[in-house]
């Protein structure tokens, strides 16, 4: 990206979950980049999230973040997909539980709907979408597959990863240390490839 720091190039996350802004640092560090939060840049404007995919309110979130600061930023939309629930929650993750809800009560709510129901294969999906404040640079995704957990596990990472094992695994990503979950994720494979298609 454009702004150098020493030896790294500085990312501007557009995001206010403290979350993302971590992996993205434990991400992109080894390439290189220094990760600012939109917060430290400047502030995180409110961007209405009302895009029916992952792709709408990425773009969206890099746009007018951009805009806003008047600089380069890298946005992520991203969430789980559980394959009996007809990909449930999906662009509605972060909102599953509704009003008053949060993380605990989302996986709670969906841990609640798959009582029963023996084929827990779910995937996060990332989309990653970079803008300039002249509009949209580029988007890339990424994916991980894995399942559902009968229960919660572990403390580790936010929103559903004590409730999901991914692939080859037999521990959530909520007990699986972060270097691991950093390599393996949607938000890892998003970001590579973003690099690989120089986005940024
Ligand atoms: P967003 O901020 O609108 O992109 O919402 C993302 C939501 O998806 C989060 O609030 C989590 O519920 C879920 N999510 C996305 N990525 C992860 C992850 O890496 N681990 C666990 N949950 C995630």
């Amino acid at each position: 990206m454009d702004k150098t720091r020493g030896n790294s190039k500085t990312i501007i996350a557009a995001t206010s979950n403290s979350h993302k802004v971590r992996e993205f640092q434990e991400i992109l560090g080894p390439f290189g980049y220094h990760v600012l939060s939109a917060k430290e840049a400047g502030g995180m404007p409110d961007v209405v999230e009302d895009a029916d995919t992952f792709l709408g309110n990425a773009t969206k979130k890099a746009v007018e973040t951009a805009r806003a600061l008047g600089q380069m930023v890298v946005a992520d939309d991203s969430g789980l997909e559980v394959l009996a629930l007809n990909g449930e929650p999906g662009v509605f993750s972060s909102r599953y539980a509704g009003e008053g809800g949060n993380d605990g009560r989302n996986l709670a709510k969906l841990l609640n709907k798959l009582q029963g129901i023996e084929d827990r294969r779910a995937r996060f999906v990332c989309v990653i979408a970079v803008a300039t404040p002249d509009g949209l640079v580029g988007t890339a995704e990424g994916q991980v597959t894995g399942r559902i957990a009968l229960a919660p596990a572990g403390n580790g990472g936010f929103g559903y990863d004590p409730g999901f094992i991914p692939d080859g695994f037999d521990q959530t990503f909520g007990e699986l240390p972060p270097e691991v979950k950093n390599r393996l994720s949607h938000r890892a494979n998003a970001l590579q490839n973003a690099i690989q298609n120089h986005l940024f």
